[in-house]
């Protein structure tokens, strides 16, 4: 097995990198997440599907795509030290979570080399809490950290049905781009480059992804999904895909979720990853 350090020098302007950050340490709810990248792993090359994204891109040893393994962290604090290691080669990062709490240290190693960041959130809930039971780095407030230093220019957020009182003046303070749910979906998205990625698996209904720690009724369907991803017309520089739980789900279903969306993130990052 080749090493982290190993596995680095084999990065460059135009490679993908994908980075397991197998963190849950700050679920406000339930445990479990940290078991996500190894499941999302295995429904990528499980043999009841393969590995072609629907644009007709192959991913299974896609010579820009480069699997760096469980990236070396001893605590949060320490998460996005080999992250920015990789983002430091010009390489982009795709990084399978892990609850949302490493959005924080993700994006803030994005912004290191993106100063302008559009942030496109899909999720149930806006993570906007200032704290949560008492964690300014819960996964209920990642994007309090990162609005308040001011990680990015643009915060897009859909998918969005549970907003609190204080979740409202918190995006009304950072200028949250909210597109709620009870509205329906946006007919479009009026995106910027250079784009960031944030894909919460509690955006979908639990009809169709109960492997996650909340099940928020009223959500998107897999294929609305999908459609948002492929309908992304500027660069994504960087992209995560958090809160799969594994202890949730029923019979690997929401893995293999996670793993489509995982085989359509990667492609677009392909796609445009050019330099
Ligand atoms: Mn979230
Ligand atoms: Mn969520």
């Amino acid at each position: 097995m080749a090493s982290f350090r190993e596995k680095l020098e084999r990065l460059r302007p135009g490679t993908v990198a994908i980075a397991r950050i197998p963190f849950d340490e700050y679920s406000s709810y339930l445990r479990g997440a940290a078991e996500a990248p190894e499941k999302i792993w295995e429904a990528f090359h499980s043999a009841s599907a393969n590995t072609f994204a629907e644009d007709g891109t192959d991913l299974k040893g896609h010579p820009r795509a480069v699997d760096m393994g469980t990236v070396p962290f001893r605590s949060y604090g320490d998460i996005g030290i080999p992250l920015e290691q990789i983002l430091a080669t010009g390489a982009r990062l795709l990084s399978l979570g892990g609850d949302h709490s490493i959005a924080y240290p993700v994006i803030r190693a994005h912004a290191r080399f993106h100063p302008e960041l559009t942030i496109l959130q899909l999720d149930a809930h806006s993570d906007l809490y200032d704290e949560f039971d008492g964690n300014r780095y819960s996964h209920a407030c990642p994007f309090a950290r990162i609005m308040e230093e001011g990680l990015a220019r643009r915060l897009v957020q859909v998918g969005i049905r549970t907003l609190t009182t204080h979740q409202r003046e918190q995006a009304e303070r950072f200028g949250a781009e909210i597109h709620e749910m009870r509205h329906g979906l946006p007919r479009r998205l009026n995106l910027s480059a250079p784009l960031y990625l944030t894909l919460d698996m509690d955006v979908l209904d639990p009809a169709f992804a109960p492997g996650v720690s909340h099940h928020e009724p009223g959500g998107l369907s897999v294929r609305e999904v999908l459609n948002l991803i492929h309908a992304i017309d500027v660069p994504i520089i960087g992209a995560d895909i958090v809160e799969l739980n594994p202890q949730r789900d029923i019979n690997g279903m929401t893995a293999m979720v996670a793993a489509k969306f995982f085989r359509e993130v990667l492609a677009g990052m392909l796609r445009t990853g050019g330099e």
